[in-house]
């Protein structure tokens, strides 16, 4: 099963799939999962969206690359104008790459750029890719950095407003967490030497923790009061996934920067940055982008996606279909003491496997995941340790889907318990 592949790939081969259909993937036995991962979030209009793949196609059929320095393309520069019209105000300018961990390097580059300063503030618990220098500004976990020093420097790490994790009120959080910001900015990184706060405004791989609008909005005025940027990481919420088409509209905040991926293209690899035009031409000529940056057909397969995003109004679905499974996902945890916690915006949730916040059950948590998985539901676990499962259906998921899903959760539930 594994053929070749990496040892540290292996894991990741268990079930093969033959192919997908909208929420569904079928593996090459016949099995049906009920595909509540999206490949990470990505596939949010569903498998082989039927749109997405004609796009895909007929650009395929015409030029599949053609290097940006070198030539332009429609498919770019209409999706230029497109994501430029979607932005948060004050943003109209976009840069293509490939991964979110390339976009975030943009990113990190532009604000050091621009600004002539050095450090970037992050906060505990972000995740921001696997690159070295994303992996630098990440704190969600130790797998993306132990055994990988030195590190970037001039990152320095904040606290994100855990509440469930401090066990205390959400304004007692905020308050703490803003005042050891301003601390921070004391001590530990001046605003002279601060390029940008980079945040998840609903922070994915740490196990579904949203921030919240008071907290958002002391970042948005500490940026304004020291020309700081601030920098969006919508890699995961984007796109609709919180319910919201950027997750920062929970919050009322205009960012500086924004970073996108996952949900941009439905599979197809391509994220962007977006910022004013001004500010990204305070960037170093060659920094953005790369070879593959804006890929043609990757190009073609995001139009068709943020067609499909407007057209089958996937950004209200996602709400919609977030509140009916976070209701089904409260009932269930009325039965089980342990699913400690449970969290998230739209359809990106995460319910919490443990006995308390510092006593985790990430065992528990990895026998609910296979167990759903034999029932034909594919999930992943975040978190720390391992101990939260994620829901993360695409965003045409239906209302049968979600009670559909939520039966084989509760059936793999009693098996477990
Ligand atoms: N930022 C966030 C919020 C993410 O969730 C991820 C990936 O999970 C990344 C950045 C990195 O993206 P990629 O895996 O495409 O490099």
């Amino acid at each position: 099963m594994s053929h070749h592949l990496s040892p540290l790939l292996k894991q990741a081969s268990r079930v093969c799939v033959d192919h997908g259909k909208g929420s569904w993937l079928f593996d090459v036995e016949g099995k049906a999962y009920l595909d509540f991962t999206s490949g990470i979030g990505v596939t949010s209009t569903g498998h082989c969206h039927p749109r997405v793949v004609a796009a895909a196609q007929e650009q395929a059929g015409k030029v599949i690359h053609a290097q940006y320095t070198t030539v332009s393309h429609e498919p770019m520069l209409q999706l230029s104008d497109r994501l430029a019209g979607r932005m948060p105000e004050g943003i109209d300018s976009v840069a293509f790459s490939n991964s979110g961990s390339e976009a975030v390097e943009t990113a990190m580059r532009l604000a050091r750029h621009a600004t002539g300063r050095a450090n970037i503030v992050v906060f505990n618990g972000g995740f921001h890719g696997r690159t070295l220098g994303a992996a630098s500004l990440t704190t969600s976990g130790t797998k993306v950095r132990t055994g990988f020093h030195p590190l970037m420097a001039g990152v320095v790490v904040a606290p994100f407003p855990h509440a469930w994790r401090y066990g205390w009120s959400e304004e007692q959080t905020t308050e703490f967490c803003l005042n050891e910001l301003d601390h921070i900015l004391k001590t530990q990184s001046a605003p002279s030497d601060t390029a940008a706060l980079l945040i998840e405004p609903v922070q994915g791989e740490y196990g579904y923790y949203p921030a919240n609008a008071s907290f958002m909005r002391g970042l948005a005025e500490r940026c304004q009061k020291h020309g700081i940027l601030l920098i969006a990481d919508e890699v995961q919420a984007g796109y609709g996934r919180s319910g919201k088409f950027w997750s920062l509209e929970h919050f009322g905040v205009q960012p500086d920067v924004v970073v996108t991926a996952k949900g941009l293209a439905s599979g197809f690899p391509l994220s962007a940055i977006g910022a004013s035009a001004e500010l990204m031409a305070k960037g170093m000529p060659g920094s953005q982008g790369g070879t593959y940056g804006a890929n043609a057909v990757a190009c073609a397969a995001a139009l068709a996606t943020l067609d499909v995003i407007e057209q089958e109004q996937l950004v209200e679905n996602a709400a919609v279909r977030g509140q009916q499974m976070l209701g089904q996902l409260l009932s269930l945890q009325r039965d089980y003491p342990w699913i400690a916690d449970i969290r998230g915006k739209g359809l990106m949730l995460g319910m919490e496997i443990a006995e308390s916040p510092t006593r985790p059950l990430p065992d528990m948590a990895a026998k609910i995941t296979a167990a759903c998985e034999a029932e034909g539901l594919l999930l992943l676990r975040c978190g720390i340790d391992g101990q939260t499962v994620r829901f993360l259906p695409p965003l045409v998921v239906n209302e049968a889907e979600i009670n559909d899903a939520m039966s084989r959760l509760s059936r793999a539930l009693q098996k477990v318990a």
